[in-house]
């Protein structure tokens, strides 16, 4: 009987595991998952913090499609020659093939030693005490954990300061256009927002800026990031470079070893990233298990990630290269949409911003767009006039 091991039990591995069975997958599949408690999704922990855990399936679902599901179990050792990988209770288990999907991990820079950090269900529940009433919560980095973390904590009462060291928020991957909406709602909202400001040093009450300046608070989060856990799979001498490198069929680089989800290190339309999201993870899961299953389809869709903060919602697909020019697209006002293409003129991202689900039909024909790598004049895109959805035919 064909044995298939997956090593994290986040959104990819989990996806993967029930992909397989409902592709007919007849040999064993193993989940090992080295949190206690259920498999969990992530995006609600930064924007509600009163939510009970939102389970992925619930436990019935994993003896149902027959996935042995191993908690509170952390694999230390891959063996990629012998395929067998140990876990730190000391068992070792024997694959035929194996899927890491070990997720990635908060960021602490040095000097930060004593912040909080999100990335777990019981990091959220750590910060939910301070997220109270009057607390002062300085949070470090203007990303989007940061930035949901800001409104949550906002919506709870809290004062709260964040502090960015780029000019503006959302720097890494979001257009200037979006990112002003962003500041102007969250300075609307009370929110201290400190760009170009360095923090030196950080612990759990005090923040001290680059030019001596000491704050304190109540409590203070970093969330400056986030490390592939790749340990694993670098000491079995599988290529590693931010995150585990995979050809487009998500192999890595031994032999019946996949990597999929905020673990791996992908090819997008040739430029190597490593992408962060719940899409995503999802997304290379399904497309792991069918791999696993003997397909030899390239893992070609377009990436896409949301945020929500406060009652906007912004969503992402495709990668901006913010070194080049993006357009914006008119719309009804309280609304935001940008568009950019490629040095070849095909459609390569598109990002918007606005109250619920207001600009989410434009995006979703977007994406298809981008997908179809459509080639397209921004000035044609951007026009107003223009019903997006006619290009679709
Ligand atoms: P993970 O979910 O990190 O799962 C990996 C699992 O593997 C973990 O449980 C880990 O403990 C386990 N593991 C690691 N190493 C081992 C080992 N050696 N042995 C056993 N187990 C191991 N994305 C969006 O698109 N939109 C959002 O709004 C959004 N909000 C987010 C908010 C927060 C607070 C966080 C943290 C993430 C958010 N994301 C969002 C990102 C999204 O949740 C992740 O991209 C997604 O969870 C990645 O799934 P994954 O399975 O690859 O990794």
């Amino acid at each position: 009987m064909q044995s298939i091991v997956i090593v994290g039990a986040g959104e990819c591995g989990v996806r993967a595991a029930f992909a397989l069975r409902e592709a007919g997958f007849e040999g064993s599949v193993t989940l090992i998952g080295a949190e206690t408690v259920l498999p969990y999704e992530r995006p609600p922990l930064s924007k509600d913090i009163q939510a009970p855990p939102k389970l992925i399936r619930s436990l019935s679902d994993y003896a149902d499609a027959g996935i042995d599901l191993r908690l509170g179990l952390r694999v230390v050792a891959l063996d990629a020659v012998a395929h067998q990988v140990q876990l730190d209770d000391g068992t070792v288990i024997s694959f035929d093939q194996l899927l890491l999907a070990t997720g990635a991990r908060a960021r602490l820079f040095p000097g930060m030693e004593g912040c909080l950090t999100l990335r777990s269900d019981a990091d959220m529940r750590r910060i939910a005490q301070h997220l109270i009433p009057g607390a002062r919560i300085g949070i470090i980095g203007g990303g989007f954990i940061g930035l949901e973390l800001a409104a949550t904590a906002r919506a709870a009462g809290a004062e709260v300061s964040v502090i960015e060291a780029a000019p503006r928020l959302l720097g890494r991957a979001i257009p200037a256009e979006i990112a002003s909406v962003v500041h102007g709602l969250h300075a609307q909202k009370g929110v201290r927002l400190l760009t170009s400001t360095d923090v030196v040093q950080a612990n759990a009450t005090q923040i001290t800026l680059g030019d001596g300046t000491e704050l304190d608070f109540d409590a203070v989060i970093a969330g400056v990031g986030a490390v592939p856990n790749t340990e694993i799979a670098q000491e079995a001498g599988l290529h590693v470079e931010n995150g585990i490198v995979v050809d487009a069929g998500l192999r890595t680089s031994a032999r019946d070893i996949f990597a999929a989800g905020d673990c791996c290190n992908i090819d997008w339309r040739a430029t190597r990233m490593r992408f962060e999201s719940w899409k995503i993870a999802q997304d290379q899961g399904a497309h792991a298990a069918a791999v696993l299953m003997g397909g030899d389809a390239s893992y070609a869709k377009v990436p896409w990630f949301w945020s929500d903060q406060y009652d906007l919602t912004l969503q992402v697909a495709g990668v901006f290269d913010l070194t080049r020019p993006i357009h914006r697209r008119e719309t009804q006002s309280g609304t935001c949409i940008v568009v950019q293409c490629d040095r070849d003129g095909r459609l390569s991202a598109a990002a918007g911003i606005g109250p619920g689900n207001a600009t989410a039909k434009d995006l979703r024909v977007l994406e298809k767009l981008i997908e179809r790598e459509m080639s397209v004049d921004p000035a044609v895109l951007v026009d107003p006039a223009l019903n997006l959805k006619a290009l679709l035919k």
